[in-house]
C-alpha cells in the first residue's frame, strides 16, 4: 500500500485519472482546518492498495465577468485572485472568507462562508450554476433553479429535517434542495467541482470601524448590545467580526488594538455610514463614542486574518491537531454559548475567541501543549452535546473533513445516513472520491 501524490496541470489529465476509478483524495490550496494535511497519511485510513492524493491547485485558472455581473471561473482561482480581478472591473465578491488563498472551487465543496456572510448571506445562495466531473470524468452542469433529483426514498424526510436549519450558514448536513447542492458542502465526495458561476456586487466604497470593549470573560453586555443593534441593518453593515483580547497576543506590538480589550469590527457601506454612525454607533448605552475608531481596509484584513493564521501555525508547530470550534447557534442561545466559553476558559489552557460575531458564529481555539490536548477535547465533546441540545450547527463553515467526524455522528440519523449511502452509490459507485469522508462512514 502506498500514498501517491499526483498534480494535475490540465483538465484532460484529471479526466484520465477519474476514468481509472482510483481511490483518491482531491485537494486545492490545503487551507482546510478539518484536514490535517501535515499528518494526512496517518489520519487518512487506507489499507486497500494504492491511494492517490490529487492536487487540483495547478489547474489553469480562468475568469470571465458576464454582462449581468456574474463571475464564471474554473481552475486554480483563489478568493484573492477573484477579488483583484473583480475590483479592476468595478465589482466585488459577496463572500469573503478570512483565508483568501483558498480556491473558490474548493469553497463550493466546503460550502464556505466568511465575513461578508452577515450582509450577503452564505456562498451557497450566490452560486448560480456549476459544472462538475463525475466518476467517469464526464463534465456535467447543475443549475440553481433546478430541484435536487435523487431516486432515494430518504430524500423527502432528509429535506424536512433540513428545514429546521435553513437559516443557519451551514446545517450539520448538506442542503440537497437544489441541483447545485450535489457539489455544495459535500467535500469532494460525489465529484470534482470544475467550473462555478457566482453572483458579485458593485464595488461599493466601504468604511471599517472598530470598537474597544471590555473582555468578554468579565462583561459581555456591550458585545450583546452591538449584536442586537446590528441585526436590523444587514443592508448597510456587511460584516461584524470579533477578535478578543487574547487574540492580540498573536499580533506584532504595532498591530495590536486596545489595551487588554476585545475588539468588534464593522464593515459599513459608505453610502450608509453617516446614518449608521448617528443612529447606531452613537446610541450605545455600554460603549462610549470615544471607543469607536475607523481603520483602513487593508489593516482590518491583515489583523483579522493574522490571528487565525498564527493560531493554525502555532498548533502545527506544537504537533497538535487543531483544537477549535466552528459553532453557530440561534440568536436566543448566543449568551448560552458565551457562558459555555467562559466555563471553557477556566481549565488552565491558553485560548482565544474570534469570528463572525454578528451571525452568532464564533471560533473558540485552545492552544494546548500535547499533554493538555485531551482535556480540551473533552470540553469540546461537552460543547457539541450542548449545541445538539440547543439545536445549533456545530460546524457552520469549515466542514467536517477528517477531524470533526467523531463529533458529527450524533447529528446524523436514519434519514441523513440513508441519503448519504444512496447518493454515494449513485454518484461514486467505484468509491473513488474521498472514501474516508463523512458520507461513507
Ligand atoms: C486562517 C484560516 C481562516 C479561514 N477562514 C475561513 C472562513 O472565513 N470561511 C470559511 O468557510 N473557511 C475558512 N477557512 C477554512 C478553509 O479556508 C476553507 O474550508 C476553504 O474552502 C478550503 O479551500 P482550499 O482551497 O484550501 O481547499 P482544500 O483544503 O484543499 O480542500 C478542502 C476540501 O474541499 C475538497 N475539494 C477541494 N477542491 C475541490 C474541488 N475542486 N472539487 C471537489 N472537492 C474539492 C477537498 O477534498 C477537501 O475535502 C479558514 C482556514 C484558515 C486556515
Amino acid at each position: 500500500m502506498a500514498f501517491i501524490t499526483k498534480t494535475f496541470y490540465s483538465q484532460s489529465d484529471l479526466v484520465s485519472h477519474l476514468k481509472a476509478h482510483q481511490p483518491s483524495f482531491y485537494f486545492s490550496s490545503k487551507t482546510s482546518t478539518v484536514i490535517p494535511y501535515d499528518k494526512i497519511e496517518t489520519l487518512l485510513p487506507w489499507s486497500n492498495g494504492d491511494f492517490f492524493l490529487c492536487d487540483l491547485s495547478k489547474l489553469p485558472p480562468k475568469m470571465e465577468l458576464k454582462s449581468n455581473g456574474n463571475l464564471v471561473l474554473s481552475g486554480g482561482v483563489s478568493w484573492e485572485d477573484a477579488k483583484n480581478f473583480l475590483k479592476a472591473n468595478g465589482r466585488n465578491l459577496k463572500t469573503s472568507p478570512t483565508e483568501q488563498l483558498a480556491l473558490i472551487t474548493a469553497g463550493v465543496a466546503t460550502s464556505c462562508t466568511g465575513e461578508r456572510c452577515f450582509g450577503f448571506g452564505n456562498m451557497r445562495s450566490q452560486v448560480v450554476r456549476l459544472k462538475y466531473l463525475d466518476y467517469n470524468g464526464v463534465e456535467k452542469e447543475l443549475l440553481k433553479d433546478q430541484e435536487f433529483a435523487s431516486s432515494s426514498g430518504h430524500l423527502k424526510n432528509y429535506q424536512q429535517d433540513f428545514n429546521f436549519y435553513k437559516n443557519f450558514k451551514n446545517a450539520p448536513y448538506p442542503r440537497f434542495e437544489k441541483s447545485i447542492d450535489l457539489m455544495i458542502g459535500t467535500e469532494g465526495q460525489l465529484g470534482i467541482v470544475s467550473e462555478v458561476e457566482i453572483e458579485t456586487v458593485e464595488n461599493y466604497d466601504v468604511n471599517y470601524v472598530f470598537m474597544l470593549l471590555p473582555r468578554w470573560e468579565e462583561n459581555y453586555e456591550p458585545h450583546m448590545e452591538i449584536f442586537k443593534a446590528v441585526q436590523p441593518h444587514r443592508d448597510a453593515i456587511i460584516s461584524c467580526e470579533l477578535l478578543d483580547s487574547n487574540c492580540m497576543n498573536y499580533l506584532k506590538p504595532d498591530e495590536k488594538l486596545g489595551q487588554d480589550q476585545d475588539v468588534i469590527f464593522l464593515e459599513i457601506k459608505s453610502s450608509h455610514f453617516e446614518d449608521i454612525y448617528a443612529n447606531v454607533l452613537c446610541n450605545f448605552q455600554h460603549i462610549s463614542a470615544d471607543e469607536v475608531f475607523e481603520i483602513a481596509e487593508n489593516k482590518f484584513h491583515h489583523v483579522r486574518a493574522g490571528v487565525p493564521r498564527a493560531i493554525f501555525e502555532e498548533n502545527s508547530k506544537m504537533g497538535v491537531v487543531k483544537v477549535g470550534t466552528d459553532c453557530q447557534v440561534c440568536v436566543d442561545k448566543f449568551t448560552d454559548l458565551l457562558n459555555f466559553y467562559r466555563k471553557a476558559a477556566q481549565i488552565g489552557v491558553r485560548y482565544c475567541l474570534f469570528g463572525h460575531f454578528g451571525d452568532a458564529h464564533l471560533h473558540y481555539n485552545y492552544m494546548p501543549s500535547k499533554d493538555q490536548t485531551q482535556k480540551c477535547l473533552d470540553m469540546f465533546q461537552d460543547l457539541y452535546n450542548q449545541v445538539y441540545e440547543w439545536k445549533g450547527s456545530p460546524f457552520a463553515e469549515h466542514g467536517i473533513g477528517l477531524i470533526k467526524q467523531k463529533y458529527i455522528k450524533k447529528y446524523h440519523g436514519e434519514h441523513q445516513l440513508g441519503l448519504f449511502k444512496d447518493l454515494k452509490k449513485e454518484h461514486d459507485p467505484h468509491k473513488q472520491f474521498f472514501p474516508q469522508g463523512f458520507m461513507s462512514v
